[in-house]
């Protein structure tokens, strides 16, 4: 066994490894970049901050708040918080408030078709006093 050899193994052995480590150069770089343009994904369109992925909504709302507070238009910060409503940040009003006229749709629906029951209750009662 020469020396040359041993360089192979070497090199052989520090392949391993890095395929152990599951990460080649290529793709650790394309990872950082891609956390580096995760960590600035949204920009305040006014002061240029930037923001996380994944930050939520209030947090954007908080920074308008804090930075433009004259500010009453959030989508000339933030473009993404279009229809946001900072009193129903999940939209349980207005899906609620949906869910309310559905309901009082159906019984106008249901008034229409048959007989209701204020009529025949009406009809009965006079039915009675006969
Ligand atoms: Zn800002």
């Amino acid at each position: 066994m020469g020396k040359g050899s041993n360089v192979q193994k070497a090199t052989a052995a520090r392949e391993r490894n890095q395929k152990k480590m599951g990460k080649s150069d290529e793709e650790r770089k394309a990872a950082s970049a891609k956390a580096a343009k995760d960590a600035a994904a949204k920009k305040c369109l006014l002061c240029l901050q930037t923001f996380m992925v994944n930050v939520k909504a209030p947090q954007l709302l908080l920074h308008i708040t804090a930075k433009h507070p004259d500010l009453t238009d959030y989508t000339q910060c933030f473009p993404e918080l279009a229809g946001y409503d900072p009193n129903d940040p999940k939209g349980e009003k207005a899906e609620a408030a949906a869910k309310a006229a559905a309901q009082k749709k159906a019984a106008k629906a249901k008034k229409a078709g048959g007989p209701d029951l204020d009529s025949l209750l009406d009809a009965g009662l006079k039915k009675g006093k006969k």
